[in-house]
């Protein structure tokens, strides 16, 4: 080996312990956290492991979002009492972004708590024939949409249609110009194995509407990446453009009879790269899509 070439490799070895090093020293993030969101004195992210919901304290009491307790109720009273810790007021409402139980679960605590709870009708009508006994039925349910005003705060639902589910309900606090949207806009990620029950074309549509809104923060359902940074415009717009990205590179495959398995093995996106969850969450996107355009599902 040349000096040249021991140098070098003594360069990599130096970075690869440095590199160690430095991974060893990354504290791990702690098991829940509250923040209020930037630019609002009232509106909260509580986020628990890699699930997190939105609360809204008002004059008038508080308003919660999806309890995300599936298969962890510890969560639920955590969320409980991290809201009493910003607010004596009584939690008047919990309201479901859409019927997924990683996010609806657990509601119990709230339920003891005197909230009324209220989801899309669709919601709803799955909940009442799946009967999952960790899950509260929706006591209200939102058809088109529904303004809720409590004390100083309006807060919008609106169904924007099909998307990652039937039941998604979308949340805008036109005051404080916010948004929480759950699943269908993951911010700096890849949408991944909760595909199974989407709907692709009219995913896009939905996205249309979401970018015709007024707002300027996106709470995600859960955190953005980087580091659990929440969501601008640009990122709705480049989850379209990614949707709408996959969905032609697909169709020609697909088209092409290429699917299944030559599609989810060998198609690749490199434009996304970059993206959190690329190389694990990029086969269930192309599979969704092969559903689509090679089976006409
Ligand atoms: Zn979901």
């Amino acid at each position: 080996m040349s000096r040249v070439s021991y140098a070098i490799a003594g360069a990599a070895l130096a970075a690869a312990c440095l590199g160690v090093a430095a991974y060893a020293q990354q504290p791990s993030p702690p098991p829940f956290a509250t923040t209020r969101v930037d630019g609002t004195d009232n509106v909260y992210v509580f986020r628990y492991g890699n699930a997190q919901s939105m609360f809204v304290v008002t004059s008038a009491g508080v308003i919660a979002t999806d309890p995300i307790g599936y298969g962890r109720p510890q969560a639920v009273v955590t969320y409980v009492d991290e809201i009493k810790k910003v607010s004596s007021q009584p939690i008047k409402y919990v309201i479901y972004s859409h019927h997924h139980f990683d996010h609806i679960a657990g509601g119990k605590p709230f339920k003891d708590a005197g909230a009324t709870f209220v989801a899309h009708k669709r919601a709803r009508e799955r909940l009442v024939a799946l009967k999952d006994p960790h899950t509260v039925l929706p006591d209200e349910t939102v058809d088109t949409g529904r303004t809720i005003t409590l004390g100083d705060t309006t807060l919008e639902l609106t169904y924007i249609g099909l998307n990652h589910s039937d039941s998604t309900l979308v949340m805008r606090l036109p005051k404080q110009k916010v948004l929480f949207a759950v699943d269908f806009i993951p911010v700096g990620s890849v949408p991944g194995r909760g595909m199974i029950d989407s709907y692709p074309v009219e995913w896009e549509d939905s996205m249309k509407k979401v970018l015709a809104m007024d707002w300027d923060k996106l709470i995600p359902g859960h955190p953005g990446a980087p580091g659990g940074r929440l969501g601008t415009k640009q990122d709705a717009q480049n989850l379209l453009t990614f949707l709408q990205d996959a969905s032609a590179a697909v169709k020609a495959e697909a088209q092409a009879g290429k699917c299944w398995d030559p599609v989810e093995k060998e198609l690749k996106l490199p434009k996304y790269e970059g993206w959190a969850g690329y190389e694990t969450a990029l086969p269930f996107v192309l599979r969704r899509y092969c559903g689509l355009w090679g089976r006409g599902t």
